[in-house]
């Protein structure tokens, strides 16, 4: 049986079903309390950051061995 997971929508562009990692970098950069989330493209804009500068930081949290991400 396939896991029970919330399925997750950006709230900017409508992008379906969010990944693991920007569920986590929304968490992590907006507080894990947050309600709703942003895609990666979306998160970078509202930031005013590069998609680049996102994913190498998702890459230094799981190198941290932060379970937010995979
Ligand atoms: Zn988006």
């Amino acid at each position: 049986m396939k896991k029970q997971v919330n399925r997750i929508d950006c709230i900017a562009c409508g992008k379906r079903e969010l990944s693991k990692n920007e569920i986590g970098l929304n968490k992590k950069i907006l507080g894990r309390e947050v309600q709703v989330f942003y895609c990666i493209n979306c998160l970078a804009a509202e930031l005013d950051l590069t998609v680049e500068k996102l994913l190498s930081a998702i890459e230094n949290f799981k190198e941290q061995g932060c379970t937010l991400f995979e």
